[in-house]
């Protein structure tokens, strides 16, 4: 049976790369009805926080994801946050010492870069040199007493480290690249190094798919499975895969810093979390070469990690949010109605409270889920419907109120007053033929009328908007843009 991880540290708010890593962890459970294990890393206590700790769990619910394993859930390995685990990393430290894997090294940091700074002088691998590596008990007393305090270092074993990349194929890594790393630091606390393979190993972890930034530690992980095995602590070392990198601006790998790249960003300007997913789901993958939207269960029918491609993906704002605008319109008009809520309220909208009329947003609806990239678009594009008078943009009212303008405006809003108010249709006659009095097109004609009723130069249908709006309203507004 599949059993993959997602094992994210809370050090801030997600971002999107981290998203793609669990997507398509998420993915490869679901296709092969295997076990998701959501492991919380939260080992290093200067950078975790429970705050980020509770953004995680609320950012993986609003994405859609859920975990067979994990906090809030349970399973056979409880607990799955590793500062919980400490006892576990102890005891599998001290036994990789006892088995001669692990041995105490000495060396401080002083030492370790003046012999670095040499060693690449010298033009050698500049790694560590296994100094402490077969210290005898003098060695060691002569250590002690002058109060060195030891970190624990894993000892690489000397031959080359190959494994199959479910991604990138057959990787081999030489032992002169690939020296003995550390594991547990003087003051006692287990590093990464140690805690997420002995997890990995103890949760029965098959496959592990993750950042290529993380490839370098897979050698070091596999040797470490092994002397694990030996053990008695991991079963079977588990297959690696690595997701290619996501470029960010100017082709730089997209940083955590990296506003673009925080989780958060996209909730607040509305993205559904299908728009989002489906567009992080092509950063390496894609279903098929002519088609780019698609649900997340046809994502998860086809998913395979061999398809994904090793190259590195470009992150495209653009694209994502044509892909984002898609999804909205395939959402069903109740669905999309209810969705746009958080930003027809207060604070976002600070009319709301007094002036929402529930009949008429019901009534503009349909017509905007066709014009939005992302839902807090809503605010501004119906804001006309409910404020006593229409925030009026300056640039966009200079643009659009031209010489020639007002005896326009007037010609429509007799033909207005003419016309159905029941019939965008009848509206936009009027319009048109306003225009043709003044010898102006159709859209020349219309951007005043939008401007004097709306406010602003783009935005939603105009005659519908007019009709939604009413007619004694947009009346009045064309009679104050006269004025
Ligand atoms: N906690 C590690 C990270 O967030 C997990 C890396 C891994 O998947 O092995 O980078």
């Amino acid at each position: 049976p599949v059993r993959v991880r997602f094992c994210p540290s809370p050090t801030g708010n997600p971002h999107v790369g981290l998203v793609r890593t669990a997507l398509f962890n998420w993915a490869f459970a679901r296709h092969h009805q295997g076990t998701l294990v959501f492991r919380i890393e939260d080992t290093d206590a200067a950078r975790d926080s429970e705050e980020s700790y509770d953004q995680l769990l609320d950012s993986m619910r609003w994405l859609g994801f859920d975990w067979d394993e994990g906090p809030e859930v349970g399973g056979p390995h409880t607990p799955y946050r590793q500062s919980q685990r400490m006892d576990i990393y102890k005891d599998v430290a001290a036994k990789l010492l006892d088995a001669g894997h692990a041995y105490r090294c000495y060396c401080s940091q002083e030492e370790l870069d003046t012999r670095r700074e040499a060693a690449r002088a010298a033009g050698k691998p500049s790694g560590y040199d296994g100094h402490c590596r077969d210290l005898n008990d003098a060695e060691v007393e002569e250590y002690k007493a002058q109060g060195r305090e030891p970190i624990v270092r894993f000892r690489m074993p000397d031959e080359a480290i190959t494994f199959t990349d479910l991604v990138r194929g057959e990787i081999t890594y030489l032992p002169e690249n690939v020296p003995d790393y550390g594991i547990v630091r003087a003051n006692g606390a287990p590093l990464y190094t140690l805690v997420n393979p002995v997890d990995d190993a103890m949760m029965e972890i098959t496959h592990v798919l993750r950042g290529e930034d993380l490839l370098s530690s897979t050698p070091r992980q596999i040797a470490l499975y092994k002397a694990l095995t030996e053990l008695g602590v991991a079963k079977e070392i588990p297959a690696f895969g690595h997701l290619p990198y996501v470029m960010g601006e100017g082709n730089k790998k997209l940083s955590k810093r990296d506003p673009q790249s925080s989780l958060n960003l996209y909730r607040e300007r509305g993205f559904l979390p299908e728009g989002l997913l489906n567009y992080l789901s092509l950063l390496g993958w894609s279903l098929s070469a002519d088609q780019d939207i698609f649900t997340i269960e046809e994502m998860v029918a086809a998913f395979d990690v061999a398809d994904v491609n090793p190259n590195p993906a470009r992150f495209d704002l653009k694209k994502c949010e044509a892909i984002n605008a898609d999804h909205i319109r395939l959402l069903e008009v109740k669905d999309f109605t209810e969705r746009c809520r958080p930003w027809l309220k207060a604070p976002v909208a600070p009319w709301a409270p007094q002036d929402f009329d529930e009949a008429k947003w019901q009534a503009i609806a349909p017509h905007a889920q066709t014009r939005l990239k992302v839902l807090s678009e809503i605010t501004d594009n119906v804001d006309f419907l409910f404020l006593p008078e229409p925030a009026v943009d300056e640039a966009s009212w200079t643009k659009a109120m031209k010489e020639g303008s007002d005896a326009l405006l007037r010609t429509a809003r007799e033909k207005l007053d003419a016309a159905d108010w029941t019939s965008p249709e009848s509206l936009k006659e009027a319009v048109l033929a306003a225009g043709e009095t003044h010898g102006l097109k159709l859209g020349k004609a219309q951007a005043p009328v939008r401007v004097a009723v709306t406010g602003r130069t783009v935005g939603l249908p105009l005659f519908e908007s007019l009709e939604v709006l009413g007619k004694e309203k947009a009346l009045t507004r064309i009679d104050a843009a006269l004025a």
